[in-house]
């Protein structure tokens, strides 16, 4: 065992003053002397930018003598690393490093093939070694052969960072730490978060989450990782779901799923699975034990064919939201977007005989135009595919309307078409192009605006429909129900609501509030 806390923060700074106070966080302590017995950290000397930073930080190091499982890391150029001296400098920070009182060096295997072993024992003294291999381009054809190369040079735990392009390269990662003792697998890409939290649970000796800098691709911030994912205590019964999308980086639900999880005490823990290929990542459900996961762009309609049974109302729509693993890893489907819609809708506006105009015909549109045509409004489509907004205007016994005429400098002043509602089902205005807006402020002729965005949680539409004195509703609402319906369906317990718009509201930070009544809007539901 390297260390009892097996997430070890990674500290790493151009300046000592700089790392020293990256240390200080993760110690909780103002000196770093005392405190932080079992967390490791490792520390990367190869980011300081000169020798003599080195020799600073180290000074600081040797007086305070933190407590902390330290590993010494100065990983040279050569190997992936910042270090420009030779072999020799190296080895004297490394040995350096555990007078300072570094438990562990990390070397690297470009220079452990320079050196004698003998030397090695000499200058490193009795201070414990980890031999590591860095691929950063790509998954080595013969993962075997590299462990055995690590193994054989002396060392005391071995360590293996490999680019991984898909779910099943990171898995053949993580598997060999079933094999070895005080191996660390390190997955790394962008596909790889999910597994860099999981891997502690396939038995790796660490995983590694930067204090602020990352120092690898696909990294986890050490808060995310421990706090989020809280990735050291994920056990073999840990029940894993997740969202399987692209992009899904933004996406809040690891934040308000974990939170839940976390505040009704079940085992489980929710990740973001970058995903283009779905085949990878259905082959990764029985490996990784995935219970259940939630479906986001551009996978809504496309999981359908992969599904073993699916919910009516679901099917009716066309597009799954959520699925839930069953039995012999069957894969059942709902949707719960349409609750979600619904939810945020009812209580603003009288759905029964109004007019909901619906840009967009996609996965999120098909859920709002059933939802909506279900609550008996009469739905119009605008999309930028004719076809498309056809076919889901005939699904929904509504109309289709061309996006040309929507525009107000297009049409005489009186066919400019009137609507009790616009809601915007298509991703123009969503993070990062947070300036564009599907609609002109002239051209909403409406009572209320919905927006299915969250982030920002005030788009631009939103806020041209605001100045108009429109009443707006944000996305927020929308996924909050969703995303209430989702926990309930996979665990069958009542969803923690209050708690998941507590943590969702923290994390849009200081963005603008959820809607807003317009100048024109009093209080209850919006009338025709
Ligand atoms: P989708 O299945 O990919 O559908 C997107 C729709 O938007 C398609 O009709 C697409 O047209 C259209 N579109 C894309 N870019 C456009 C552009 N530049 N101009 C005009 N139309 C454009 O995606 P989705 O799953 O329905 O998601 C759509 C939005 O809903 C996203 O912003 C998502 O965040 C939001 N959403 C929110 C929630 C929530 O809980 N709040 C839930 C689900 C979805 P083409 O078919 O021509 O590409």
């Amino acid at each position: 065992m390297i260390a009892k806390n097996k997430i070890c923060a990674v500290v790493a700074a151009a300046n000592s003053r700089a790392m020293w106070r990256q240390l200080e966080s993760v110690l909780g302590d103002k000196q770093a002397g005392r405190g932080g017995r079992d967390k490791a950290v490792e520390l990367r000397l190869d980011w300081l930018e000169d020798d003599g930073e080195i020799a600073r930080f180290l000074r600081q190091l040797s007086e305070a003598k933190p407590q902390a499982t330290m590993i010494a890391t100065c990983r040279r150029r050569e190997a992936g690393g910042k270090y420009r001296g030779s072999i020799g400098a190296q080895l004297a920070h490394l040995a350096e490093a555990m007078r300072a009182g570094c438990r562990w060096c990390d070397l690297e295997i470009e220079s452990i093939r320079e050196c004698n072993p003998e030397l090695l024992d000499v200058l490193l003294g009795d201070g414990r070694r980890i031999a590591s291999a860095h691929f950063f381009s790509r998954m080595p054809r013969h993962l075997d052969r590299v462990a055995a190369e690590l193994s054989r040079s002396r060392s005391d735990a071995i360590k293996i960072a490999a680019r991984c392009d898909s779910l099943a390269e990171g898995l053949k990662l993580l598997r060999l730490a079933r094999k070895r003792r005080d191996f660390i697998g390190i997955p790394m890409g962008e596909c790889t978060l999910a597994l860099r939290v999981l891997a502690l649970r396939y038995g790796g000796a660490l995983s590694y989450a930067p204090v602020e800098n990352a120092t690898a691709p696909g990294q986890v911030s050490l808060d995310q990782m421990t706090n989020l994912y809280r990735a050291d205590r994920l056990n073999q019964r840990t029940r894993v779901y997740g969202i399987i999308g692209n992009p899904v980086a933004h996406s809040l639900s690891p934040v308000i799923q974990n939170a839940a999880f976390q505040s009704r005490h079940i085992n489980a823990v929710y990740l973001p699975f970058l995903v283009n290929d779905l085949r990878d990542f259905l082959n990764a459900i029985e490996p990784l034990g995935i219970a259940g996961f939630s479906v986001t762009i551009p996978h809504k309609q496309s999981i359908l064919r992969h599904l073993d049974d699916c919910d009516p109302l679901a099917a009716a729509i066309g597009a799954v939201n959520t699925v839930v693993v069953r039995g012999r890893g069957k894969l059942y489907g709902y949707n719960t977007d349409y609750v979600g819609v619904l939810r945020a809708l009812e209580s603003r506006i009288l759905l029964r005989g109004s007019r909901v105009l619906i840009l967009g015909a996609g996965g999120a549109a098909r859920a709002v135009a059933f939802a909506l045509a279900q609550a008996g409004a009469a739905v119009c489509i605008a999309a930028r595919r004719r076809k498309r907004a056809a076919k889901l205007a005939r699904a929904v016994h509504g109309e289709a309307i061309e996006f040309r005429h929507l525009r107000v400098a297009n049409r005489p002043r009186e066919k400019h078409e009137f609507f009790d509602a616009i809601v915007n089902a298509t991703p123009v205005g969503m993070h990062p192009h947070v300036h564009d807006s599907p609609l002109e402020t002239r051209d909403l002729n409406c009572r209320l605006v919905f927006d299915t965005i969250y982030r920002p949680q005030m788009t631009k539409l939103l806020r041209l429909a605001a100045r108009r004195g429109i009443e707006t509703v944000s996305g927020i609402e929308m996924f909050l129900a969703q995303g209430t319906a989702q926990f309930e369906i996979w665990t069958g317990e009542r969803a923690p609501a209050q708690l998941m718009r507590t943590v969702a509201m923290c994390a849009l930070g200081g963005e603008a509030e959820t809607g807003s009544r317009g100048g024109r809007g009093g209080k209850g539901k919006t009338r025709r």
